[in-house]
């Protein structure tokens, strides 16, 4: 199985996970211009798409949907909450409904939707099974909730929204609505909360953690990977800890490509 975060942030998020058979994107939040160029930098030029996956209908999820897959001619894949957050879409070739819980088997490639607490209409995390691998995306979530735990489990990889530094948002100069948003259950999972579930629930098989969605004016890269290691350092002890590799992810340019 191979995974790229090719963007990850408020700006636009897409992640690629792909088999030998199949490939799709999940979410694509900036035009084609800029995927192309993601692609480029991430020498998947020539990677087929073959259908895309939305967690939620927020912007940043979905800017780029309508376009790439009236171009391809691939279907979309959302759940009925989401496909009323989606303008234009007479304009999709085709549209497949997601209930959470229920997998889609696309050739080799099982992707299992599961519900997630975020302010959108029906948002979903994904859990992707293929070629005895398996991985999970849950971004864009206040909390990791006991129904998200199960899903999370067993996998190989991980893609976690580690959005915020709580201590950046409250001494922050966002308006104090956005701020109540953020640290909300049905908002943006803090540092803090990735720290808890890598140090208490995580059942430590992953060896691969993306930390995704960070925020640009209330989080650092050093901040979250700080964050996240300390988590695992203190669990597993510095002996262990090493085999669990930490990636991060950028707005602008594509994560390390996995390929598991
Ligand atoms: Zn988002
Ligand atoms: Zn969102």
């Amino acid at each position: 199985m191979r995974v790229c975060v090719l963007g990850s942030g408020s700006s636009g998020n897409c992640t690629l996970v792909a088999t030998s058979k199949v490939s799709v994107l999940t979410d694509l939040g900036f035009g084609p211009r800029s995927l192309l160029r993601r692609l480029r930098a991430a020498d998947l030029v020539n990677q087929r798409i073959d259908a895309i996956f939305l967690t939620h209908g927020h912007f940043d999820h979905i800017s780029g949907v309508v376009g790439m897959a009236a171009q391809w001619e691939i279907p979309v894949f959302l759940t009925p909450g989401t496909l009323h957050e989606l303008r234009d879409l007479d304009l999709l070739p085709r549209v497949e409904v997601l209930q959470a819980g229920v997998p889609v088997i696309l050739a080799d490639l099982s992707v299992t939707p599961f519900a997630i607490s975020h302010d959108a209409a029906e948002p979903v995390g994904f859990r992707f099974e293929a070629e005895g691998v398996a991985g999970a995306l849950a971004t864009d979530l206040g909390e990791i909730t006991p129904a998200v735990l199960p899903h999370l489990a067993k996998c190989d990889w991980l893609i976690l929204e580690s959005n915020h530094d709580e201590n950046l948002v409250r001494l922050g100069s966002y308006p104090l609505p956005l701020k109540q948003r953020l640290l909300s259950p049905v908002g943006h999972l803090s540092n803090h909360a990735v720290a808890g579930f890598l140090s208490r629930q995580f059942d430590a098989r992953a060896e691969h953690i993306f930390l995704a969605h960070l925020s640009r004016n209330n989080n650092t890269p050093a901040l979250a990977l700080e964050s996240a290691q300390a988590a695992l350092d203190q669990r597993f002890g510095n002996v262990c800890s090493p085999a669990i590799a930490l990636h991060l992810t950028d707005q602008v340019k594509p994560s390390i490509v996995l390929d598991l």
